[in-house]
């Protein structure tokens, strides 16, 4: 493929992902945006794959077909509540592929670089390997607090911040005699050690229910990573590419905080949700009993209710619940019931884990509104059900200012007149702090798996129909 054609289908992939990215921020045009996406990606890989810089088609062959394989498999068989642990474990790989590049860089040196060229292409290398190695550790153990294969508490060691400093110190002091020696290999190695055990601790001391920023900041972090390796390739579109991952993982870590009323900097020098984990978490210790009730209780409930508003959260994502939700609301609404969904930034494990559960069991995207967009509503709400969530829906983050997650914006699910959440025991959510609304006068507990309960629930609900129907043929 000569140049020409090369930079043409570099500018087609690149508007291919801008158009993607901006089909994938509205659900009604996020299927277009994916095949945009694909699309753009198929391109970038063929035109790359003949273009003159590549020669080795049997290394190519030997390392994608595998790679490719693999990755389908993993991908199709991967359940939906592990999705985030899928995203953090693949952060991890583009860190890791930065690093691998910028070393491999080096000791082949692209011929013809002198005077300040050279030296901007060791910059490129040295930064680019910085944020590799710490996208690649970061990544892992954000991979292993998430399938709570580490503990999710933050690591608290003292002087963390002072560690930080130091090995920021230490990366700069490694720079300069990189920058200022014929064999920089290493202060190079070196400095990549310092950056992996720098990608643990920043991403250690995050605990709690932080974790959906460090998700979307290491996204971010990999964006920039690819950016790095780009420059290092001299390749215009994975510069292009990174920067688009790298910005809008920043704007997204930006809109998570600003979600859970959290300032980044302070997210990131992590310890907030310390104690985490914990069955009380912090916070005043709760006083009081939980009421249980029954399915027939809330079949009643909701027969009786003009407005009904659902809060699903992780819960309804293990428990798969989700189709059954959709069925219940399109009998509610048939019946002349206002039901509408609230959806918390943070619900689930990953940004936007509940509109997607909820878009593939069909319910209508207009009856599925923002925690800002309803929180007004509570008030004028007859029942509430909160389906497995827990933390998105705790008041002390109002109510409690000793709580760990004081000052995070929640749905005000209590203000409704009355309250049924839906989950096993009296367990706390990821954050691990004990939630008060358990035991509000207006708040009943149906215990029990939360697909079990709204598959009974539907079938009384049908039976009322059906019920119904045969008054109604018998009145004929
Ligand atoms: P939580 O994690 O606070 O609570 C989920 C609840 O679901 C649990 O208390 C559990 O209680 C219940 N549950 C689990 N399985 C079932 C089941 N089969 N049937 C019924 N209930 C079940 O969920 P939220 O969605 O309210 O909050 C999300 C939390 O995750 C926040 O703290 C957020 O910060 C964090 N997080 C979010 C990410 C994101 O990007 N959205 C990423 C990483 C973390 P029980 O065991 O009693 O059933």
């Amino acid at each position: 493929m000569s140049t020409n054609l090369l930079t043409v289908a570099y500018i087609a992939a690149s508007a291919l992902f801008i158009l993607s990215l901006g089909g994938l921020s509205n659900q009604e045009s996020a299927r277009k945006g994916n095949i945009f996406g694909i699309a753009g990606m198929t391109i970038a890989f063929v035109a790359t794959a003949l273009s003159p810089l590549v020669t080795g088609y049997t290394t190519l062959a030997a390392t994608i077909i595998p790679g490719a394989i693999i990755g389908a498999i993993l991908a199709s068989r991967v359940a939906m509540t592990s999705m985030p642990e899928l995203v953090a474990i693949l952060h991890s790989f583009v860190g890791l592929a930065a690093v691998l590049v910028g070393i491999g860089n080096y000791l082949q040196p692209e011929s013809g670089l002198v005077g300040a060229e050279a030296t901007i292409h060791e910059i490129e290398i040295f930064i680019g390997v910085f944020i590799g190695a710490v996208t690649f550790t970061g990544s892992i153990i954000a991979f292993g607090k998430l399938r709570a294969i580490l503990s999710s508490k933050p690591l608290m060691l003292p002087a963390r911040h002072f560690l930080n400093i130091a090995m920021l110190v230490a990366t700069v002091w490694l720079g300069v005699q990189f920058m200022g020696t014929e064999n920089g290999l290493q202060p190079l190695l070196i400095m990549t050690g310092i950056a992996c055990v720098l990608g643990v601790h920043l991403v250690m001391a995050i605990g709690g229910a932080d974790m959906p920023v460090v998700i979307s900041m290491l996204n971010s972090y990999s964006g920039w990573a690819a950016a790095a390796a780009g420059f290092m390739l001299s390749n215009d579109l994975l510069i292009i590419t990174g920067a688009l991952v790298g910005s809008s993982g920043a704007i997204l870590s930006y809109i998570m905080c600003k979600a859970m009323n959290r300032s980044f900097i302070s997210v990131i020098l992590g310890g907030f949700g310390e104690g985490a984990g914990a069955p009380s978490g912090g916070g005043v210790q709760i006083e009081g009993e939980a009421k249980p009730t029954t399915v027939e209780g809330t079949v009643e409930l909701l027969l009786n209710a003009k407005s009904v508003i659902i809060t699903p959260g992780y819960g309804m994502a293990v428990a798969q619940a989700q189709h059954g939700v959709s069925e219940i609301t399109k009998i509610l609404r048939d019946r002349g019931v206002n039901v509408r969904f609230g959806i918390h930034p943070v619900a689930g494990r990953l940004p936007g884990h509940m509109n997607v559960l909820l878009a593939e069991a069909n319910v209508p995207y207009d009856i599925v509104l923002e925690m800002d967009e309803i929180n007004e509503d509570f008030p004028e709400t007859d029942v509430v059900l909160v389906i497995g969530a827990n933390d998105t829906v705790n008041p002390s983050a109002m109510e409690d200012p000793s709580s760990p997650i004081a000052g995070m914006p929640v749905l005000e699910v209590w203000k409704a007149k009355d309250v049924v959440v839906m989950k096993r025991s009296m367990a706390s959510g990821y954050a691990g702090v004990e939630n008060p609304l358990f035991y509000k006068e207006n708040t009943q507990m149906l215990f029990g798996d939360a697909r079990k309960n709204i598959d009974a629930i539907l079938g009384q609900l049908l039976t009322q129909d059906e019920a119904g129907e045969k008054v109604l043929v018998g009145a004929k």
